[in-house]
């Protein structure tokens, strides 16, 4: 592979990883289903947050049938706060695969991992080559950046083209024997050692055989191209409460926060008065006519492509109160079990805190 010794740098790869591998809970089973879940999990999400939610998901669904036979709301439910959250549908709509499609055991060819549902690439090879010791790649952001400079690489990461190569060079490099390891070390030395900002070259165990170190470049690579800027969105929401129930709408499937339970409300046209906007909104939500009273609290919250900052305010019912299809008049008490918004959630606790009287006089 180029003039990196492949060998050389599996083996110095594998010897660090054996001496230094953080102690991982989806590192202490061969599990295929478990392994599954941590890299599905592990996609958009950082080590230290992933960990207390896969044990708490492994721990309620522990094997791939009581995930394929699990509610929609018991897995969002599950999933609540970790963001990104069609990464649980799919997980939830590929273990039904693996029911049906495989009896219920994790296909170890990643040919037919690819073709579960949300499993792309870089999630197959994981899965084949950690829990099955097949000889594939899984090329991650942390892998792709320790390869751009093992290799010297200057064009965009980003570009398809430059992510097929490296996905190549990775294929070429990837030992017959522990396959699974190697992949792993490289995105731990991604991960650890060889950071975005401030690579720990001196700690490095193939800094001999780095281009980019040896020309002193590596502070300069990955190049991507400049990443957009993030709009903010001006948002509303409502809370409706009645009888202590709390009027809450169900989010579409697609989207931002999908499938979530959320108060009634979200994006409002920049142009539009707050109150004017919530009323339309609550109304195309709930079919409820609503006066909108003081706001209650503000609302900020960022995702990876935007940022949403508005308020929460307390609305009243006019007239007829039975809410329409996708939404619902949710007992506090039902509350824990639902799949919610998470600011939400937050927002909730803490109104209840103040307690109906108090947070009555809020302003
Ligand atoms: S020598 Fe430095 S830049 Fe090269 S792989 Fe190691 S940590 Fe990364």
């Amino acid at each position: 592979v180029g003039d990196v010794a492949s060998t050389d740098l599996a083996g110095r790869l594998l010897a660090w990883f054996d001496a230094r591998h953080r102690d991982l809970p989806w590192r202490r089973t061969t599990d295929p289903y478990r392994i599954l879940v941590a890299e599905v999990l592990l996609q958009r999400t950082r080590v230290a947050t992933g960990v207390p939610y896969y044990e708490r998901f492994v721990g309620r669904f522990p094997t791939v049938e009581a995930l394929a036979r699990a509610s929609d709301v018991e897995v969002l439910r599950a999933w609540e706060g970790l963001g990104f959250y069609r990464r649980a549908r799919n997980l939830h709509a590929a273990a039904k695969a693996i029911l049906e499609r495989h009896g219920g055991a994790v296909p170890s060819d990643p040919a037919d991992l690819d073709r579960l549902p949300g499993i792309g690439p870089y999630t197959a090879g994981a899965v084949a080559s950690v829990a099955f010791g097949r000889r594939a790649p899984a090329v991650d952001g942390n892998a792709i950046r320790v390869l751009a400079r093992v290799y010297r690489i200057r064009e965009d990461v980003s570009a398809p083209s430059v992510q097929a190569r490296i996905r190549d060079l990775a294929a070429a490099l990837v030992p017959v024997d522990r396959p699974g390891d190697f992949n792993q070390a490289l995105m731990e030395l991604g991960a650890t050692v060889c950071g975005p900002a401030a690579p720990a070259c001196p700690s490095c165990p193939i800094e001999d055989l780095c281009v980019a170190r040896r020309e002193g470049v590596e502070r300069t690579l990955p190049r991507t191209a400049k990443p957009r800027a993030v709009p903010t969105v001006p948002v509303v929401f409502a809370y409706v409460e009645m009888r202590r129930r709390v009027l809450l709408v169900r989010r579409p499937d697609g989207g931002l926060l999908a499938g979530l339970w959320s108060l009634p409300g979200g994006e409002r046209p920049p142009a539009a008065d707050d109150r004017a906007a919530l009323r339309d909104l609550v109304r195309d939500q709930t079919g409820l006519r609503v006066r909108v009273e003081e706001a209650w609290a503000t609302v900020g919250h960022a995702f990876s492509h935007r940022r949403w900052a508005g308020s929460l305010y307390r609305c009243v019912p006019v007239g007829a109160a039975s809410a329409g299809p996708g939404a619902r008049w949710a007992d506090r008490g039902d509350l824990a079990d639902l799949p919610l918004v998470p600011f939400h959630r937050r927002a909730l606790a803490t109104l209840a805190s103040r307690g109906p009287a108090s947070a009555r006089r809020e302003p």
